[in-house]
């Protein structure tokens, strides 16, 4: 699992309800794929954590939607260490879940969860890009980037580690290129054609500058960074040789996100329609 922002606060076990043999009604365990009852001997339950951090790590682990928070128990065979010591997320025998942007299956147990209540940090591989380092909920960040993209918070979502990686790299372009033409029309109102080398960084290398003229994906992909407040039409739509290729590997990124968006819209809004996709190892995916 990613490692989010927050420290995790180990939660006493007495704060979740440990059920064991001799309580009334049946409990069943949560978990797709696991049949553990309270008719068990001496299997013990756990309440979802009043954390909401803990508590959307726990049903992201899960990947299925839910309707009664109240009614959902995990059984101890889930937790691989000892639940009142450890930061306790279910890691044994959980089900396979899948990428909500780009649907590939989650690859060794390694995912982000898209979680308003869950920050992430920014993959210390692109800092240098950037030069400072910067954590918020990824959701956030994936809203901000594809704002086309419409993404049901039941089942809590999660996503590979590939589009947690394009969805940094693609934020701080965007952020990059409207901080760069608001402060171009700031400083050089009317009169900045021959400041601006790169639209999407500080870059005023005029030689080596790459229009973008004739290119109409990307330059549609390009204006739509500027959000509401462009792009100038004053100067051309032109990026540093360093920009292109980030330019490029975020196209990729949007394509593979919309047609996720399409097939979510052919299933319907139904969050058990989410779910099938997200357990479904049939659904057909067009790489
Ligand atoms: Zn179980
Ligand atoms: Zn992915
Ligand atoms: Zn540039």
């Amino acid at each position: 699992m990613h490692h989010q922002g927050k420290p995790v606060q180990a939660v006493p076990i007495s704060q979740r309800n440990a059920f064991i043999e001799d309580n009334k009604h049946q409990i069943q365990c949560w978990v797709p794929g696991c049949c553990n009852t309270d008719r068990l001997p001496r299997k013990i339950f756990y309440s979802l954590p009043t954390d909401p951090l803990l508590r959307d790590l726990w049903l992201a682990a899960a990947g299925k939607a839910y309707h009664d928070l109240q009614n959902i128990w995990f059984c101890k065979d889930h937790f691989s260490v000892d639940i009142e010591t450890s930061n306790s997320l279910p890691v044994c025998n959980m089900p396979q879940k899948r990428c909500r942007t780009c649907l590939a299956p989650i690859q060794n147990k390694k995912y982000c969860v898209l979680s308003p209540n869950i920050n992430s940090k920014m993959p210390a591989s692109i800092e240098h890009l950037f030069g400072s380092t910067y954590s918020r909920p990824l959701i956030e960040v994936l809203q901000f980037c594809v704002p086309e993209m419409t993404i049901e918070m039941n089942p809590v979502p999660v996503c590979c580690y590939n589009c947690y990686n394009s969805m940094w790299i693609y934020y701080f372009f965007k952020q990059r290129c409207i901080y760069q033409e608001k402060t171009l029309m700031e400083v050089y109102r009317g009169r900045y054609g021959n400041v601006v080398g790169c639209r999407a960084c500080p870059s005023n290398d005029h030689k080596n500058v790459v229009l973008l003229n004739g290119n109409y994906e990307l330059e549609i992909l390009l204006t739509s960074m500027f959000g509401n407040d462009g792009p100038s039409t004053s100067i051309p739509l032109q990026l540093c040789p360093r920009c292109i290729p980030i330019l490029k590997d975020i196209q990729e990124f949007t394509t593979i996100c919309l047609r996720t968006q399409d097939i979510f819209k052919q299933l319907g809004s139904d969050p058990q329609h989410s779910q099938a996709v997200v357990e479904e190892p049939t659904v057909p995916i067009n790489k």
